[in-house]
């Protein structure tokens, strides 16, 4: 039988210490001609070849593409947690190239003069046994807690899981007796056999064993790749197996993957000719015969592992992902699971994750989250969602983080075309060499899709106002899969709709924005005495408002720490590379407390949102937090604001400046409507109600939210977030753009029918 494998050809080189350089040629020369992996014995006891590991992470270094493994790996004198954490560090040094093939030992006196532990071949078996669940324990980085684990071989207290490898590493095990290959049938990824160790029949036979034994574990046989080392030499005269011409290699090896299921042959050979003449003449024949007699090879969905399997949620449909998504989509029993279930700022457990990366996949998406109506849909673009969940608990999660594109649409008018998935870090830097600037937010890891459905209030607001201002068109898929464009003259209801609720009406797959002609910046971090928030509050509030719009600041308080005086940190950004001119600016705000610190640097807007950390989120639990708008920092708002910070419920308590040139727009134009405010005020704490008891008392003063700070969603906040006639047109839209209420996961406006006529 097949086990329906793509064909793979590797290499099996000596890794001779006398000649170190051969050996990395010959893995180079083993990529140039098209194998898709190298590997190489282990044998740590010979002083005649060089350590392996040592070898394959000089050999990652060297190559570009080929996949690199041993043949295999010496398990009794490599500690299995130690082999996942070098495994995972090469598969990330070398982009996911690293294959990990296991081996129970031989040559026993070799291994035991290098400190190694006998084990005869009942413990061999067990001892693999426990190194698997060792290392796939250890790479399971998206489980908490510690791994513990009290084998009869191997023993682990409390090591710290990961890091996470770049792809989901196979476990291959090379072996030929049938315990081990039983072994093999209940829990490794492949097999790696060598022909010439077996004789005629073993081959067969010995699959016949992983598969019953598969079988009997509850897998399936086809998660197993079968590698087969094999060894010959090219001939003009047709001889015995593998001993003639290239087609008689062919011929060879042919049934070995019809009738016996091969996926994989390393040819063991050190002779570059005889290499070459594999990759000129029997691969790509061997390729056309194998397609010839099995035509659907391959293009079976990539198979799970049965224990993979088993963590997939009730509810979903896992046999019905799009094709297009198949490969990519990520289930919970995934290793690459860990690097998304989560986002930013809240813990989630998705039931499957979709990454797209076009417009055609967001539509295939869409299509299979609308066949589960009952299951939780949420949109990713960077995964720094407040109100916006972007992750969920055994729903779906439709990413859009790999459609990042920035592009320029024409330099004379700064059109700029900008994919959901981008991060503004990415696209201040993208900006930066023609001189100009895209009003964003304060960190450069928020995402386009998220900021710029909601609003966008950042570093340059008051100048250039806020980021859906710059906005001149979307391309979005619609709830029913339909694709629109939506502009001031496309649409033009939608396009009101997604500059601030953006988010109700469907997923955009791109942005095409106006940009700013934005030079070299002032850039200003100043810690003042807080010790009477009140005042400092009030003289900040003041000193922005009489300052030029090129000034845009920020005041951040929080709880003092034990033993240290309490501060503002208040961040500033002023649009001038003139050092007086940002003096003057700082001066008054400066003035506003005793300044205890200061940083002031003249740089570019690019290299203040280049702050982000790189990796995947890990965020845990729920963010509580609390928006709202606030024309002035009057006296009586200062006070409220104190008693706030007093309280001890908000550990983290910011305002932004606003107004400027966002209130020079029609608070009709567009669905973000409280324009007047000149301050954006947010407040984060532990407890939702603790919180809302001790914001309700700021909730006079303002007028209106910004819903991306807020994580209040009940449909009150609605009523704050937007006017009563926003808010009836955004309800009347939602009905006719979708009228299932499909997006529902951020400030979800129900669906309300307007009498005909309005
Ligand atoms: C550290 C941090 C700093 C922030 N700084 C600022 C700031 O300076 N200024 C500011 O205005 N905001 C800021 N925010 C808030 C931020 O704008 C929102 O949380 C925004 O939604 C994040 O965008 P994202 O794409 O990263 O989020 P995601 O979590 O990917 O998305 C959030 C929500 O937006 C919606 N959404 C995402 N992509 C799309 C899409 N393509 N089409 C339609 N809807 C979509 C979905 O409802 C989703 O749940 C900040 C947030 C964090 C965590």
């Amino acid at each position: 039988m097949n086990y329906g494998h793509p064909l793979e050809f590797g290499t099996f080189l000596t890794p001779s210490a006398g000649t170190p350089e051969d050996v990395v040629a010959l893995a180079k020369q083993s990529e140039e001609l098209g194998f898709d992996l190298v590997t190489f014995q282990d044998h740590p006891y010979q002083t005649a070849y060089l350590d392996t590991w040592t070898l394959m992470s000089w050999v990652a270094g060297q190559t570009e593409s080929i996949r690199i493994a041993a043949n295999v790996l010496n398990l009794p004198l490599r500690p299995p947690a130690v082999l996942a954490r070098s495994a995972a560090s090469l598969d990330l040094l070398s982009s996911g190239r690293f294959e990990l093939s296991l081996g129970a030992g031989a040559y026993w006196t070799a291994i035991e003069a290098m400190g190694g532990r006998r084990l005869e071949p009942g413990p061999s078996v067990a001892a693999l046994s426990e190194a698997i669940d060792v290392i796939r324990g250890l790479w399971d980085a998206g489980e908490r807690r510690a791994l513990r684990y009290d084998g009869d071989y191997y023993q682990v207290s409390g090591a710290q899981r990961g890091p996470l490898p770049a792809h989901e590493i196979p476990i291959w095990i090379g072996a030929n007796k049938p315990r081990m290959l039983r072994l093999i049938g209940r829990k490794a990824d492949g097999w790696v056999a060598t022909l010439g160790y077996l004789l005629p029949g073993e081959f067969q036979a010995a699959n016949r064993t992983i598969d019953e034994a598969a079988l009997n574990a509850g897998r399936d046989p086809r998660e197993i790749r079968r590698l087969v080392n094999i060894s010959g030499r090219f001939s003009d005269t047709p001889g015995g197996f593998l001993n003639g011409p290239s087609d008689q290699w062919v011929r060879d090896l042919l049934p070995l993957v019809v009738d016996d299921g091969a996926g994989t042959f390393i040819l063991l050979s050190d002779d570059l000719a005889t290499m070459e003449q594999f990759a000129r003449d029997v691969m790509p024949a061997l390729r056309d015969a194998v397609t010839h007699a099995l035509p659907s090879l391959g293009s079976a969905p990539k198979l799970r592992r049965a224990d993979a399997r088993a963590k997939r949620r009730s509810g979903i449909a896992y046999d019905d992902v799009p094709a297009s998504l198949v490969d990519a989509a990520i289930e919970p029993g995934d290793l690459a699971y860990a690097r998304v279930k989560s986002t930013y700022m809240r813990g989630g457990s998705p039931g499957i994750v979709l990454p797209v990366k076009n417009r055609d996949e967001v539509i295939d998406a869409l299509a299979f989250a609308r066949a589960h109506p009952d299951l939780p849909l949420s949109v990713r673009s960077a995964g720094h969602g407040i109100s916006g969940r972007s992750t969920n608990d055994g729903g779906i999660v439709i990413d859009l983080g790999e459609m990042n594109a920035i592009e320029v649409l024409d330099p004379a008018t700064r059109r700029v075309r900008i994919e959901p998935g981008a991060r503004w870090m990415d696209v201040a830097a993208a900006l930066e060499p023609y001189g100009w600037a895209l009003s964003s937010g304060d960190y450069g890891g928020v995402g386009v899709g998220g900021l710029a459905t909601a609003g966008g209030i950042g570093w340059l607001a008051r100048e250039h106002g806020l980021t859906i201002d710059h906005l001149r068109a979307v391309e979005m898929v619609l709830a029913d899969g339909s694709v629109v464009r939506a502009s001031n003259g496309e649409n033009p209801d939608l396009f009101w709709a997604v500059r601030g609720a953006g988010a109700n009406f469907g997923i955009v797959t791109s942005f095409e924005f106006e940009v700013d002609t934005v030079g070299d910046v002032g850039w200003a971090q100043l810690v003042l005495d807080a010790s009477d928030p009140a005042a400092l509050l009030e003289r900040w509030g003041a000193a922005v408002e009489a300052a030029p719009r090129d000034l845009t600041s920020f005041i951040i308080l929080g709880p003092p720490r034990r033993g240290q005086p309490a501060v503002a940190q208040m961040l500033t950004m002023i649009d001038s590379d003139q050092p007086e001119t940002i003096i003057n600016r700082l001066q008054p705000l400066a003035n506003a407390a005793p300044l205890y610190d200061q940083y002031v640097v003249i740089t570019s807007y690019a290299s203040v949102l280049a702050n982000a950390q790189p990796g995947y989120h890990s965020g845990r639990g729920e963010p509580v937090g609390r928006s709202g708008l606030v024309d002035h920092i009057t006296p009586k708002f200062a006070e409220a604001a104190a008693r706030l910070l007093r309280s001890g419920e908000v550990y983290f308590f910011q305002i932004r400046s606003v107004g400027g040139a966002v209130s020079d727009v029609d608070p009709e134009a567009t669905a973000y409507a409280n324009r007047s405010a000149n301050f954006a005020v947010a407040a984060f704490g532990i407890n939702q109600a603790r919180l809302d008891a001790v914001w309700n008392e700021l909730r006079p003063y303002f007028d209106g939210l910004y819903l991306s700070f807020e994580t209040d969603l009940r449909p009150e906040r609605l009523e704050d977030a937007f006017p009563p006639r926003s808010l009836e047109r955004l309800r009347a839209l939602k009905a006719r753009y979708d009228p299932d209420n499909v997006f529902r996961d951020n400030f979800n406006i129900a669906p309300v029918a307007l009498p005909a006529g309005i």
